[in-house]
């Protein structure tokens, strides 16, 4: 039983009609990219890089990130990875980067308004991934966090580009997470200048329903498998496909045996799962068509609560 099943682990996933999907995981140090190569993952959909930078007294070097990011690279064996830039502030401080107090943190000076407050980290970051992208059989993605506007997503890509032509890299593809309601809804138009999307359901969630993600009260109602959740995904697959461009899901619903249907069905092209959820995801992938994930994704996005969406694709 067992052997079968790491036999197959190995394989890809494709629906019993023969649609494909990637299936990648979610990573936050070496150790994780070894464990996901062998429990068959065919890459990694996010590395969380803040593992580098908590619980220290300075942030690393551009030498130190550029030689743990090859490291991680390197375990990949020419598979894909998408490292995604420092994810800090709000509720993650960090105490060698002092932050004024906020009032709403998780409405503040977050994630890629960090790094561009503060261009020195952002600008080491990105010089580390673009080496540990050179002269690797990998493709070494750059993905930023939290973009709202695409303002942000410019001067952002504007820091990657002069780091990549000192460097005298050509290669390279940056993307960005969607996981702010805004950023779903201008896809079309994100989708002109980002080479590929990652939706992070968990925050994508927390800001469209208003509810706290990590709230003890809220918990059983932040379900990012409610309607307007799922419409926003709907929205960034349309505006992404239409120019060509990829749409993965690296939030936990994508680890979620109820979410992955109506994923697959919304036209999601990746998964990025953790670690160990990758056998039983791909497993399950293999059992489902992808016309059988078509139809209960449209009836779920016309459904009017998570509730009801959960007991629709139960139901299948
Ligand atoms: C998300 O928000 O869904 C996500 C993947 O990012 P994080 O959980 O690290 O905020
Ligand atoms: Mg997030």
């Amino acid at each position: 039983q067992h052997d079968i099943d790491l036999a197959a682990a190995d394989q890809p996933a494709a629906t019993t009609d023969s649609h494909r999907m990637e299936v990648v995981a979610n990573i936050a140090n070496l150790n994780d990219a070894q464990k996901s190569v062998s429990l068959g993952g065919e890459g990694v959909g996010l590395l969380r890089s803040e593992f580098l930078f908590l619980d220290r007294a300075t942030a690393p070097d551009e030498d130190e990130q550029a030689e743990v990011y090859s490291s991680i690279v390197k375990a990949l064996d020419g598979r894909p990875i998408i490292i995604r830039t420092l994810d800090v502030g709000g509720d993650k401080p960090l105490d060698y980067m002092p932050m004024p107090a906020e009032e709403n943190p998780f409405l503040g000076e977050r994630g890629i308004r960090i790094g561009l407050n503060r261009p020195s980290i952002l600008k080491t970051q990105v010089r580390a991934i673009l080496r540990a992208g050179k002269g690797s059989t990998s493709k070494v993605r750059i993905m930023f966090p939290m973009i709202a506007t695409l303002e942000e997503l410019r001067a952002a890509k504007e820091v990657v580009r002069q780091e990549a032509l000192d460097l005298g890299v050509s290669n390279y593809e940056v993307g960005i997470m969607v996981e702010v309601p805004s950023t779903a809804v201008m896809a079309e138009q994100f989708a002109q200048e980002a080479d590929f999307f990652s939706v992070g359901s968990n925050d994508l969630t927390q800001y469209t329903l208003a509810m706290d993600r990590g709230h003890p009260k809220l918990a059983a109602q932040v379900d990012g498998l409610h309607p307007s959740v799922l419409r926003l995904i709907q929205l960034t697959v349309e505006g992404a496909h239409k120019a060509g461009k990829w749409v993965g899901v690296c939030g936990g619903i994508a680890s979620d045996p109820q979410a992955v249907p109506l994923l697959i069905g919304l036209g999601i092209d990746e998964l990025s799962v953790s670690v160990p959820a990758l056998p039983a995801i791909k497993g399950q992938i293999r059992e489902l068509s992808l016309t059988e994930c078509q139809n209960l994704a449209q009836q779920a996005v016309q459904a009017s609560t998570a509730a009801e969406v959960r007991t629709i694709s139960r139901g299948r």
